[in-house]
């Protein structure tokens, strides 16, 4: 099968298009036939080497397709079944051996590219608003990045969670599809101060929360934005790792709370899992979250997206088709 996979780790010319043997479902799987494959920045980590992945290794951390084979005759997946699913590597590539406790089923209506799309940064954006720092009307959020493909998913869950959302962009084109998801006041964070302008909209009170996807850039100063005894969500590291932090400056900053959280621990029973798919696919459907696809790719093209990922290029998500 066509496939794309590294064998070592680096920039985007690492990465290899050609055909590998496509993986059989082991005990606990579905063999899936992918359609559609999220592009994710969890992809370029694995690549770069930040997240170490034993090689060589197919990418892709997301995928929508139909269920070919299942090994457990007794599970409630069958062959033809439509799926989706997150978490799980290998879904550049037209078959993907997935494990069952991460699949579920699309529901009627719903396309593989728009179902690929929603899994792990819908889920992600879920998690982060109703279980690391349960968002609630009358409080703040500090959202960076929020033109990005998490980033307008946040905002959205923010705002049907009834909070008032400041965001980040980076650029004026960015800022409107921010604006757009539904952000109430919108910063352009490469022009302006954020610490002065998140403290001008909140009267010098500071915010709730910051979810921070960027990483090294904003860390230190997203500290600043916050009211005493908030809540610091370092969840990414697109600009680059977050360097070591003494405890003692969280209580010089106001007795801040911090967390560095993963889907992956947010996700880790059906019940969890099957909530938080189930709310984003009923979002979807009364169009209370609006996805937008804005870059699809072939497959032979990862690399072009990547590229694009890395270069701050796009807003919403990056789909790749098989
Ligand atoms: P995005 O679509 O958000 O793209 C990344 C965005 O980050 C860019 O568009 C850019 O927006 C911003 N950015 C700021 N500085 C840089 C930089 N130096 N280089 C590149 N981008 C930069 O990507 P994703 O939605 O896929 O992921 C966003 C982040 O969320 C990543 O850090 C990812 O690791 C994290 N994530 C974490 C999860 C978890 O569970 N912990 C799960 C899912 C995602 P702008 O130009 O507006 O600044």
């Amino acid at each position: 099968m066509k496939a794309v996979y590294i064998e070592r780790t680096g920039g985007v010319d690492v990465l290899h298009y050609g055909d590998v043997p496509a993986p059989e479902s082991g005990a606990g799987q579905a063999k899936v036939k992918v359609a559609a494959s999220g592009v994710n920045f969890i992809d370029t980590y694995h690549r770069s080497g930040l997240y170490k992945l034993p090689l060589p290794a197919v990418l892709g951390s997301e995928g929508a397709g139909t269920v070919e084979a299942v090994s457990d005759g007794d599970s409630e997946f069958k062959p033809g079944d439509r799926v989706a699913w997150a978490m799980s590597r290998g879904s550049y590539a037209e078959y993907a051996a997935v494990p069952l406790k991460f699949l579920v089923k699309i529901p009627d209506g719903l396309e593989f590219r728009d179902a690929a799309a929603a899994m792990l940064q819908g889920m992600t954006a879920h998690y982060l608003t109703h279980s690391t720092f349960p968002l609630d009307k009358g409080q703040t959020a500090l959202i960076h990045a929020a033109a990005g493909g998490t980033g307008r998913l946040i905002v959205q869950m923010a705002k049907i969670l009834g909070a008032r959302v400041i965001a980040t962009a980076g650029s004026s084109d960015k800022a409107e599809v921010a604006r757009e998801a539904g952000a109430d006041k919108v910063i352009i964070y490469t022009e302006q101060d954020f610490v002065e302008e998140t403290k001008r909209l909140t009267h010098g009170a500071g915010v709730d929360v910051v979810y921070d996807s960027v990483g090294q850039a904003t860390f230190a100063k997203s500290l600043d934005c916050l009211r005493p005894r908030g809540m610091m969500v370092s969840f990414g590291n697109a600009s680059g790792v977050v360097p070591p932090i003494e405890p003692l400056t969280l209580s010089q900053k106001g007795s801040l709370f911090l967390t560095r959280p993963s889907l992956a621990h947010y996700i880790a029973t059906r019940e969890e899992l099957d909530w938080r798919a189930r709310d984003v696919f009923r979002w979807i459907r009364e169009k209370k979250l609006v996805l937008r696809v804005e870059h699809t790719y072939m497959l032979a093209d990862a690399a072009q997206a990547h590229r694009d990922l890395e270069g701050r290029k796009t807003t919403g998500k990056l789909i790749l088709l098989t």
